[in-house]
């Protein structure tokens, strides 16, 4: 199958599917064409994913479609953006319908969910590696920058943290227990924030996704914002099958462990106060940004996560 059979065959179709009246012009030119109306900036960003690096070898190809474009999805909804288009690089070993049929159907299935359409891309041959950059658009100046976070905020995460980093352990498991099958969901499906982000735009102060672990990811911001902050352990939301998985481990995933895509946020307390019922119940307040820098941490003492030494264990 040559290059532009397969295009054909297996991604022309996403580029149809999203209906988005921005991309003016999608696969097939020299270039695309996306049309930003007056009154909003273009958000964009690209990621990479190599394999065995990034994702496991043999990692199912329906799994990885619908991963690969949530997670570079997942950096337009912490920046409170609406998804547009993307465009995917493939590199590849060889041709294959057994990988490329499974591969575009997972991608096309996220491509409807986000509503974002394939604009373009690029197909070459050799080792396994996807790279996607997505755009998308906000209303001028009303993007979440990471280096907003200012003392007193209240910071908040979406969902419940953990559950994807604890999957890890169960990829290669052949018959996976209910409770290590809703785990796993958490690892091959994850579901950007796009909603819960744009609701926040211009009113959140900052926001980051959670790919790192937490702690990591919320180190981002307070470098970012010049700030430190106290989160209470006790409050980190957790599934239920994590803590029964997991037990005494559960918080240091949640706190440590990465490839969640929830969202974390900080938001000043008077706005936090104005926020619709359905968008703050989607957030669980964990603690608040300080003047000190570094991070303290209360509650629940953590055991050995990674990444917690960088920000200087409380007195
Ligand atoms: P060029 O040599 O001008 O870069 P290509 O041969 O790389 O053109 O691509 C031809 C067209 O096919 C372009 O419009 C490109 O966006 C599209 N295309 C190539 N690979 C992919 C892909 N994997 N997914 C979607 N569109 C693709
Ligand atoms: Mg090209």
């Amino acid at each position: 199958m040559g290059e532009f059979e397969l295009i054909r065959t297996y991604f022309q179709p996403l580029a149809d599917g999203a209906g988005q009246d921005q991309l003016l012009l999608g696969p097939g030119d020299d270039c695309a064409i996306q049309r930003v109306p007056p009154g909003l900036d273009l958000v964009f960003s690209v990621d990479t994913l190599v394999e065995g690096v990034h994702f496991p070898s043999d990692y199912s190809p329906d799994h990885l479609g619908w991963r690969a474009l949530a997670v570079a999805v997942s950096d337009l909804a912490a920046m409170g953006a609406s998804p547009v288009c993307f465009t995917l690089a493939l590199t590849l070993p060889d041709a294959n319908p057994g990988w490329l049929k499974p591969f575009s159907e997972g991608l096309a299935r996220a491509s409807k969910a986000f509503g974002i359409a394939l604009a373009g891309g690029d197909t070459t041959r050799g080792s396994l590696t996807i790279t996607i950059q997505v755009h998308g658009t906000v209303d001028n100046g009303r993007a979440l920058y990471r280096s907003g976070a200012k003392p007193g905020d209240l910071i908040c995460v979406s969902g419940t943290l953990g559950a994807a980093g604890a999957a890890l352990h169960y990829l290669a498991e052949t018959d996976p227990s209910p409770a290590q099958l809703a785990l796993l969901s958490r690892y091959h499906f994850p579901q950007p924030r796009l909603e819960l982000g744009q609701q926040l735009a211009g009113r959140a102060s900052s926001a980051i996704d959670v790919s790192d672990g937490l702690l990591a990811d919320l180190g981002h911001i307070l470098e970012a914002s010049g700030t430190g902050a106290r989160i209470d352990t006790g409050r980190i939301p957790m599934m239920a099958e994590l803590v029964t998985l997991k037990g005494e481990n559960a918080r240091d995933l949640a706190l440590g462990a990465g490839d969640d895509y929830e969202l974390c946020i900080t938001i000043p307390p008077e706005i936090f106060e104005t926020l619709e019922h359905s968008v703050a119940r989607e957030l669980a307040v964990i603690g608040v940004i300080t003047s000190e820098p570094g991070l303290q941490l209360s509650g629940p003492a953590p055991s050995g996560i990674q990444g917690y030494e960088h920000f200087g264990r409380p007195a």
